[in-house]
């Protein structure tokens, strides 16, 4: 268990230039392409450094206190039918989700490149959250980029990023939301390579970072494997993580991706179907490229990204990891989509049920494995979800809007 970086099967690996499949490569400007060279370079290093790799492997014990557990939902599996729902706790990883995986990780690559500065943007602030954690745990300067218009809906998470030691700077121009943000850090970025360290957020952006966040994340894959065979003496039947970026589904399917395992991405599909309501990238998207490489993309007719919209912050992105658009393409994977509304039942059940809030943006994939649990087919099945994340985030928005949720007992 927890073999920090373990090479993955050649299927998941991309080429040297970034590419799986047709999707992802690095379409950087200029300026940006000697600072991510010396990302890859110093990626490769690392990767294979048995100091780096311990080091990590420490950090995940004895910092984030990993390994997370596999739950077996039975309360909520026995209302629903045969199914077996089981759930790999991410909620419990240190900060309340799975984003501290890779920010560790890339905390400890810039101590190793003698970086001093980690750099991000962030939305809804939890990529910043993460990242301002790593920092403060490596002694690191941190700056996070963030749009004033989300500075200003987001004030707990502004707060915790500053009680961490980080500065919270503010997107000033445009519609002031993540797409300014990320314009702002790659700026920063440019003006001083030297120093700092551009940190990711999800299974995103050019070359290297796409394949390095996968190898982060793949801990929760490869203990989940573990733990599950362990608890059943079989490998599940079922994967199903959500997908936004896709960062905690590559690091769950990663663990089963060789084995004869059905694997499921689900997709935020928000108010339904129309442009503007939802952001299900691989369901409603074509080929193109945002943030430097190329995937599915919901954009308009100039190529433009469109405007998405998901109950989960975290999910709204209108483009979605270049492995995750291989894998729909190559049918390894199978991607589904769950509503708003699918979502908030979801949560109120498992919150009743096991006593397990869950955040909006995991809840789109607990929604996924009732819709499969209901369907109850003649072979009982085990359901494996990744539960990502912590719902206290969202508690104020669902309390407003739904109340406390006794309509939706089961
Ligand atoms: C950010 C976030 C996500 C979405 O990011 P992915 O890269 O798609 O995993 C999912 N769940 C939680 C709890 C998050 O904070």
């Amino acid at each position: 268990m927890g073999n920090a970086i373990t090479p993955l099967s050649l299927s998941l690996t991309p080429d040297a230039a970034g590419f799986f499949g047709k999707y992802g490569g690095s379409f950087v400007p200029p300026p940006l392409e000697a600072p991510l060279a010396e990302v890859r370079r110093a990626y490769e290093v690392v990767s294979r450094s048995h100091d780096f790799i311990e080091e990590l492997r420490r950090i995940r014990k004895h910092f984030q206190g990993r390994p997370t557990p596999v739950y077996h939902a039975a309360r909520l599996s026995r209302k629903l039918g045969h199914t077996q729902i089981y759930l790999k706790r991410e909620d419990l990883n240190h900060t309340g989700a799975h984003k501290l995986n890779h920010c560790m990780g890339e905390g400890l690559l810039a101590r190793f490149m003698g970086k001093k500065k980690l750099i991000a943007e962030t939305g809804a602030g939890q990529h910043g959250v993460a990242l301002a954690t790593a920092a403060a745990y490596f002694g690191l300067e941190c700056d996070i980029y963030m749009g004033e218009v989300d500075i200003a809906k987001q004030a707990p998470n502004v707060a915790r990023m500053q009680i961490l030691g980080a500065r919270v700077i503010p997107a000033t121009h445009g519609l002031k939301t993540l797409k300014e943000a990320v314009d702002a850090a790659l700026v920063a970025y440019v003006q001083d390579p030297i120093n700092q360290l551009y940190c990711i957020g999800s299974v995103v952006g050019p070359h290297p970072f796409p394949m390095m966040v996968r190898d982060f994340q793949q801990v929760v894959g490869l203990e989940a494997r573990d733990q599950f065979t362990e608890m059943t003496g079989n490998l599940p039947d079922i994967v199903t993580a959500c997908v936004g970026g896709g960062s905690n589904a590559m690091g769950i399917f990663a663990g089963f991706i060789d084995d004869p395992v059905e694997l499921h991405g689900v997709e935020p599909l928000g108010r339904g179907p129309n442009v503007g309501d939802h952001s299900a990238s691989m369901t409603y998207g074509r080929e193109g490229i945002i943030h430097g490489f190329r995937c599915y993309l919901l954009q308009d007719d100039k190529g433009e990204p469109a405007p998405v919209h998901s109950i989960a912050s975290g999910l709204d992105y209108p483009g979605v990891g270049p492995e995750h658009c291989h894998l729909k393409d190559t049918g390894r994977v199978r991607y589904f989509t769950a509503t708003d509304d699918e979502t908030v039942e979801a949560f109120y059940v498992l919150s009743r049920n096991e006593g397990i809030i869950p955040a909006l943006e995991s809840s789109h994939a607990v929604a996924h494995a009732m819709r499969l649990a209901r369907s109850d087919p003649s072979q009982p099945r085990t359901v494996l979800v990744n539960l990502s994340g912590r719902g206290d985030k969202d508690m104020d928005y669902l309390i407003a809007r739904y109340g406390t949720g006794e309509k939706f007992a089961l």
